[in-house]
């Protein structure tokens, strides 16, 4: 089996899946991290009328001279208008979000007045709509405000409060499950018999899934026995949208996985030319998805996060988007062979007007301690040979899974 290049892997996938189906309404705050379901236009406008910026006075422009006495018509606050009208030569004390009195069309800061019985002497002679918030500047009426497949952030919901919407119809939740295998693994919390280790990759890959606003179906940790595996394989297909393991999908694996996934389903396995990661599994259990990731817990991240979540964004209804690297420059020589391409664990930093990066700890794919302390991947591409300190590289920062 040759090793696919990794766009080739993604391409492959990304081409198979489509949106899950399914619409929630949600009220504004549940929706925070939600996928948005529809289009939002705005049906209203914002500001809905003519309010004052600042805490002052309204004139009319035309009226206003330096030195001059205004005499005081009347009081505009926040959400008691004032009513009438103006007489000429008058003003009107008006605080932030005021209705703007009918016929004034200009707003003079306080601190730019003095006080001059029977009103206020203009120090400042203003020009024509200051401090004045026009009906409309922030949103018009059939203005597209958010776009179905989106993320929903804080800022979007308070968008979605500010034109009068308490609720907002989001994608479903996708249903994710995710369990371990090998004989050699104990749960955290329990005592370590010797040559055993913890099994960590459930930990990290149901923390990335929370990330993503999947709802986590833990199956556990299971032992390398056939029964116990099918069953889990089978609950899966049942109940989740996707299923996600770690280990037991290498060629030649004397794992039971790699044998029940291919009677069970239409999977395929794959060797991705990247690095940590390599063997790496993908197709369907019926109507679940299915991704085997590699069990070395470093190798498990970064496919995770490298692979899977644009598959995953997809399924969720976001948008195909491509990665964003940024240039940076190698603060430290790297090692690497041509053949696959590296993700190794970097940290960044702007330092002397560029972006400079150096890997962290070592860069073995069963190394979690390094991984923890990077907040990039250095991205060396496939046919690259090794990197002299100097060398200008390109990274890509943590994605918000890995946070
Ligand atoms: P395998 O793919 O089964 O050959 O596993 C590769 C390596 O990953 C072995 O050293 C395993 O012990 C380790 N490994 C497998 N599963 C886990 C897990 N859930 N947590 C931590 N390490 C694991
Ligand atoms: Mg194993």
């Amino acid at each position: 089996m040759s090793l696919m290049p990794v766009q080739d892997a993604l391409d492959a996938m990304l081409s198979q899946v489509s949106p899950l189906a399914g619409v929630e309404h949600l009220g504004l705050v549940a929706a925070l991290g939600r996928v948005l379901a529809k289009d939002i236009r705005a049906e209203v406008t914002v500001p809905a009328f003519d309010n004052s910026a600042m805490d002052g006075y309204a004139l009319r422009l035309v009226e206003a001279e330096p030195g001059k006495t205004l005499p005081l018509a009347g009081t505009a606050l926040a959400g008691h208008a004032f009513e009438g009208r103006v007489p000429p030569d008058h003003c009107v004390r008006i605080t932030t979000g005021a209705v703007l009195p009918a016929g004034l069309d200009t707003v003079v800061m306080q601190e730019q007045v003095e006080q001059a019985e029977p009103g206020i002497r203009l120090l400042h002679v203003p020009k024509l709509g200051d401090h004045v918030r026009k009906a409309g500047e922030d949103i018009a009426p059939g203005q597209l405000l958010l776009s179905r497949g989106q993320r929903l952030t804080a800022v979007d919901l308070g968008l979605l409060a500010s034109i009068g919407l308490a609720e907002v119809a989001v994608q479903r939740r996708m249903k994710a499950a995710v369990f371990s295998t090998g004989d050699e693994l104990i749960a955290p919390g329990q005592p370590l018999p010797a040559g055993h280790l913890y099994d960590s990759n459930r930990v990290v890959l149901s923390a990335m899934l929370k990330r993503l606003d999947c709802e986590v179906l833990d199956l556990g940790l299971l032992p390398d026995k056939p029964d116990s595996i099918r069953q889990a394989i089978q609950r899966a297909a049942e109940e989740a949208d996707v299923l996600i393991t770690s280990a037991g999908v290498s060629v030649g694996d004397a794992d039971y996985t790699r044998q029940l996934l291919s009677e069970l389903g239409d999977i395929g396995f794959w060797k991705v030319a990247m690095k940590p990661g390599k063997p790496f599994a993908f197709g369907s259990l019926g109507k679940c998805w299915f991704f085997g990731l590699p069990g070395n817990p470093v190798a498990a991240v970064a496919t995770m996060d490298l692979l899977v979540q644009p598959v995953l964004r997809r399924l969720a209804g976001e948008p195909i988007a491509s990665q964003q690297l940024l240039e940076a420059v190698a603060a430290e020589p790297m090692k690497k062979t041509p053949g696959r391409a590296d993700f190794q664990r970097g940290f960044y930093q702007q330092l002397n007007g560029q972006l400079q990066v150096k890997p962290i700890g070592r860069q073995s794919s069963a190394v979690l301690s390094g991984a923890a302390k990077a907040n990039c991947y250095i991205a060396l591409e496939q046919e690259r040979d090794q990197v002299a300190a100097g060398e200008a590289v390109r990274i890509l920062p943590f994605s918000q899974m890995l946070r």
